[in-house]
């Protein structure tokens, strides 16, 4: 097929699935300003039932998005759609300027949690919670960085865990109780992501990548020490490595504060 009709098919496939079949999760406006605005799209497949009930009626689409829109201004409206796309993923789509999170992705992260949680604290739904949380906040970051062309210091991928933390801590801090299962879903979820997202997706990483999981903990870790401790021994963090955390979250917070600039509304 041409390329260019094969593009502009796609297009107009996008258009009629967000103007007839995706449903609004509920208006996120702020008076008048562009805003994070959740969008779920209908799916065929009933084995996507459960995925698609947690991000849309159990409404942590429109959670994530009513935090985002407290914390960071876009120039124009940022859907952020739950579809069903025929394999696991998340994307920000530049060319559409849309991110997308497949209920196949919600429905491997669930059943992976069910396998590896087992019956303790980590089987809580705010387990999962802080799991799709990062993962939203992640493609926020991207989101947000070709939007708005922030000034990137080395990899994109880190630059937007930075911003997902920047936006994680926040969140927690005004969900104290739930904060540390979040944080724990959080970090679960980053030392399994290679398995989760879509070929396209920047992060196409050949190996985990202990580094960054032992990163991502030291910086919850250190945004509040006392309550993140149980995080900080199921990570394994160095005593020597869990000292400097508090300020290692410090000079993260400030770097992604100094990239979002004047789009972080505080
Ligand atoms: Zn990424």
């Amino acid at each position: 097929m041409n390329k260019w009709l094969g593009k502009g098919i796609r297009l107009v496939f996008l258009a009629v699935l967000i103007a007839t079949m995706a449903q609004p999760a509920r208006a996120q406006m702020i008076g008048s300003d562009p805003v994070v605005q959740p969008f779920c799209a209908v799916f065929k497949s009933p084995e996507l039932k459960v995925a698609a009930e947690l991000m849309c009626e159990g409404r942590l689409l429109r959670t994530f998005a009513g935090f985002a829109n407290e914390r960071v201004a876009f120039a124009k409206m940022l859907p952020m759609i739950a579809v069903e796309c025929g394999e696991p993923g998340a994307f920000f789509d530049r060319t559409k300027g849309t991110i997308f999170v497949c209920y196949e992705l919600g429905r491997v992260v669930l059943e992976r949690i069910a396998r590896e949680a087992g019956s303790g604290a980590n089987a809580q739904p705010q387990f999962a919670a802080g799991a799709f949380f990062f993962l939203f906040a992640h493609e926020l970051g991207h989101a947000a960085i070709h939007l708005h062309r922030l000034p990137v210091q080395g990899r994109e991928e880190d630059a937007a865990d930075q911003i997902a933390m920047l936006l994680l801590t926040d969140m927690a801090d005004k969900n104290r109780e739930a904060a540390p299962s979040w944080a724990s879903g959080a970090h679960w979820f980053v030392s399994n992501r290679r398995l989760f997202y879509a070929p396209g997706h920047f992060s196409a990483e050949p190996q985990p990548d202990p580094q960054r999981q032992l990163d991502l903990a030291c910086w919850i870790y250190g945004s509040d020490p006392a309550r993140y401790a149980a995080l900080a021994q199921d990570a394994k963090l160095p005593a020597a490595r869990a000292q400097r955390c508090p300020e290692e979250f410090r000079q993260m917070a400030n770097a992604a504060r100094g990239m979002l600039s004047s789009h972080l509304k505080r």
